[in-house]
């Protein structure tokens, strides 16, 4: 057969799992590697090679279905010029693939690992910047709330550095210092202090403060641009860094002349309550409350506390003879006689209740007590108010004076006050218009 040497030498070509045909111009099968026998002689005439390739070129590549086998493969065809012979060698698409497939996959492994590292990195670095985004947009709506807040406030609030220069003010500084906010920038807190509270000012805010954490409140007067006076209450906070300081400032004017008014009235009622509205003397009450009170100051300094008790005499048939308005005249004309004659600090003189009188004398010993009294006695006389009711035929005053070291600590201040109303019995008693001294047997009869 013809067609064999060709088979053999076919055969040395190691063309992997391609395949090497010979087919005569005619497309008759003329030999094929690998070798199939039926194969042989067939007509190619269908094939694409014979009816869509060589028509068109006498080489070229194509990629062709294989007739006898329906194989898709590559194929490299050769119309050979000299003789009537067309040459074609085929691969398996797969076959030729095969290795780029494969260096591919390898490739497309790497590939998509580095997609896959990227696209990680992408999204990483997108949630950080959204992140990040978030954080700004919510410190921008803080810082726009916070400044929403400091520029309606009412009260001046006042960034201050750490040398005590104002950084920002809030536009507040126009209704409550009228200035604006731009001309108390750049000068220290202490530009608007008014001159006579500057050392107030500079022991809450001064110097030996700066390193203090917590809040500084003071209240204190400050200037207005019109060179009106305010007073402001002032809270002072250091900031969290130590770079300064933020400073609120609100009008207390209003609360402070509240507070002002408010102490005056207290000290009228506290005046009210102490003083006797007929006579101007100390009240009952008050009596009360200093007796106590210098009884326990004598106990305790083992220092001697008098008494004297006074009564008007006859004060009923005053009353009686000149009428009530007289009476009360003379009590007014006596207590005045009365109320300075004992002149130390801690003495006291009181209305008792109607027309007895009482003269608290603390740290005075026995013998001025009597003293005392006696001059007080001779100055109602000297008044000189006639009572045609009374033996004297003036208004005359009955004393009983006590004195009494407390060093007994059974003893109680009404022990006093029983000693000198029992020795102004015993003045009464034993005629009126004297002086009777506690626990003395016989009281001397007093001139006048
Ligand atoms: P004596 O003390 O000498 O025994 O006689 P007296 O008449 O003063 O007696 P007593 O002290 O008991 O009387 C007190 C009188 O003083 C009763 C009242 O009419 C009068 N009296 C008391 N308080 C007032 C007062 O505020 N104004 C007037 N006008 N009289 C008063
Ligand atoms: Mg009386
Ligand atoms: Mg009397």
């Amino acid at each position: 057969m013809l067609i064999e040497p060709f088979q053999e030498f076919y055969g040395t070509f190691n063309i992997g799992g391609g395949g090497i045909l010979l087919a005569s111009a005619d497309a008759i099968l003329l030999a094929r590697h690998p070798f199939v026998e039926g194969n042989i002689g067939r007509d190619l005439r269908e094939s694409d090679l014979f009816r869509k390739y060589l028509p068109i070129s006498s080489h070229g590549n194509a990629e062709i279905k294989t007739f006898t086998d329906g194989v898709v493969r590559l194929n490299s065809y050769r119309r050979v010029s000299e003789y009537p012979l067309v040459v074609s060698v085929a691969f398996s698409k797969d076959d030729v693939l095969a290795p780029w497939r494969a260096d591919m996959s390898s490739r497309l492994v790497r590939t998509g690992g580095l997609v896959l590292l990227i696209g990680t990195l992408g999204t990483w670095l997108t949630l950080q910047v959204r992140a990040r985004q978030q954080i700004e947009n919510a410190y921008r709506d803080t810082a726009a709330a916070f400044r929403l807040l400091a520029e309606n406030s009412t009260d001046m609030i006042v960034r201050v550095g750490p040398d005590m220069s104002r950084l920002y003010v809030s536009p507040a500084s126009r209704e409550l210092l009228g200035y604006e906010p731009e001309e108390l920038v750049g000068l220290r807190t202490d530009s608007i202090v008014h001159p006579d509270d500057r050392t107030l000012w500079e022991k809450a805010f001064g110097e030996a403060s700066r390193d203090r954490t917590g809040d500084i409140r003071a209240t204190y007067r400050v200037l207005r641009k019109d060179g009106a006076t305010i007073w402001v209450e002032v809270n002072r906070r250091r900031v969290a860094s130590g770079d300064g300081y933020v400073v609120t400032t609100r009008d207390v004017t209003r609360r402070k002349q509240a507070e002002d008014q408010l102490a005056g009235a207290n000290r009228r009622l506290r005046l009210i309550a102490n003083e006797d509205g007929l006579t101007g003397l100390a009240t009952r009450r008050h009596f009360d409350e200093m007796l106590e009170a210098e009884f326990r100051r004598a106990k305790r300094n083992g220092t001697e506390l008098s008494l004297i008790m006074i009564d008007v005499d006859r004060f009923k048939a005053f009353n009686d003879c000149y009428g009530h308005p007289a009476g009360d005249r003379c009590l007014r004309d006596i207590a005045l006689a009365l109320k300075n004659l004992p002149g130390r600090p801690g003495d006291l003189v009181a209305r008792y209740g109607g027309e007895e009188l009482v003269m608290l004398l603390p740290n005075t010993p026995e013998a001025s007590v009597l003293m005392l009294a006696e001059r007080a006695r001779s100055a109602v006389r000297s008044l000189g108010i006639a009572h045609r009711g009374s033996e004297a035929t003036i208004v005359t005053i009955s004393l009983g004076a006590a004195s009494l070291r407390p060093n007994h600590p059974a003893s109680r201040a009404d022990d006093l006050v029983q000693a000198a109303d029992r020795a102004l019995y015993r003045a009464k008693e034993s005629g009126r218009d004297r002086v009777c001294l506690a626990d003395q047997p016989e009281p001397a009869r007093q001139s006048a």
